[in-house]
């Protein structure tokens, strides 16, 4: 059947001839016809070499085509040409991925297609390198939500986890964006959305608040939901509100007595106490290092005053703070990964 009508697709895939002296290509030898009624025009070879479906399809028909034009055979897919346009220069080792960076939040317009187009052609390197660059683009610290509803339709669990710890790094919105994709996923995906997100919560304020019972040796076990940072990681040096030594009369750990005997129990100085407390309610709204790190350093006046009121402390605190907070930093960090791994 003669058919000529269809119109063509933009280039490189219009099957326009290709200047010699620009480039070498040779000329496409099929036709791929989107289900809007776009010709295609691509190559056989390069399809199979990337598509095990195209392959077969190829070695099981051969040239008898019902549908024929400008003398290639044409292969009607139920995929949409914004599929195709999306797909097609991802497998074309000529027009490869610099055309979609997705930087541009339409960019993501046609991405859940297009990876499922390619799932089903077992196009497996375009998949990947679909999803490399879902889980490379700068568009996850904007649109968290959004890349986390994608993973869910797609499946990619790497991009379920890396999403939603972007989650976090906003304080949280009740209101959540409208998001297109969201139609998609179940309302139990969104619901794990929000339990990750307190679970975060709850874990980095107590890390970040535990003042519990803690002798100056204890060992650092960030699997421990009592986890305290309490040395500097190099030296082993506990700090300064955990040392017994050179405090004035007010400072310096309060030992504990229960019923007229001493325990084991030892608290940090007060002012201490005051500012983890600060730092943990500042990780109950958004649970990610960076606050971690920058609440650990934001001493406030009355803790500063009572740290130039006390002879250790003026010396030491704020040096040591630093060090813990870069140290809360990695561990709030490490918590939220572990978290998302045990959820997806
Ligand atoms: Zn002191």
């Amino acid at each position: 059947m003669a058919e000529t009508t269809t119109p063509n697709a933009r280039e490189p895939f219009s099957g326009a001839a290709v200047d010699p002296d620009e480039r070498f290509e040779p000329p496409s030898d099929i036709i791929l016809r989107s289900s809007d009624a776009i010709d295609f025009h691509c190559h056989k070879n390069i399809l199979a070499h990337v598509s095990p479906f195209f392959a077969d399809m190829f070695a099981a028909v051969s040239g008898n085509q019902d549908i024929q034009k400008d003398g290639k055979a044409v292969i009607p897919l139920v995929e949409p040409s914004s599929v195709l346009y999306g797909l097609l220069p991802r497998v074309y080792p000529a027009h490869n991925a610099r055309l979609f960076s997705l930087t541009n939040p339409a960019d993501l317009t046609d991405i859940c297609p297009v990876h499922e187009a390619a799932n089903k052609f077992q196009m497996v390197r375009a998949q990947a390198l679909i999803e490399d660059m879902l889980l490379s683009s700068p568009l996850l610290d904007t649109e968290p939500h959004r890349f986390f509803a994608i993973g869910c339709i797609r499946n990619i669990v790497p991009l379920i986890r890396k999403a939603a710890l972007c989650t976090l790094r906003d304080t949280v919105n009740p209101i959540i964006p409208f998001i297109p994709e969201f139609e998609l996923i179940t309302g139990n995906r969104a619901l794990e959305l929000s339990n990750f997100y307190q679970r975060c919560a709850l874990r980095a304020q107590s890390v970040a608040g535990n003042t519990h019972s803690v002798p100056h040796n204890v060992l650092v076990s960030a699997a421990d939901e009592a986890t305290v940072i309490t040395s500097h990681e190099a030296s082993g040096q506990p700090f300064v509100w955990w040392r017994e030594e050179g405090h004035a009369v007010h400072c310096g750990p309060i030992h504990q007595m229960v019923g007229g005997v001493w325990t084991q129990e030892v608290l940090p100085p007060q002012w201490y106490r005051n500012h983890v407390r600060q730092v943990s309610t500042a990780l109950r709204f958004v649970p990610n290092g960076t606050t971690a790190h920058m609440s650990a350093l934001d001493v406030a006046a009355p803790e500063r005053a009572a740290i130039a009121t006390c002879p250790a402390c003026a010396q030491y605190a704020l040096h040591d703070l630093a060090n813990f907070a870069a140290q809360l930093k990695r561990l709030v960090e490490w918590t939220n990964g572990e978290i998302a791994e045990g959820m997806w």
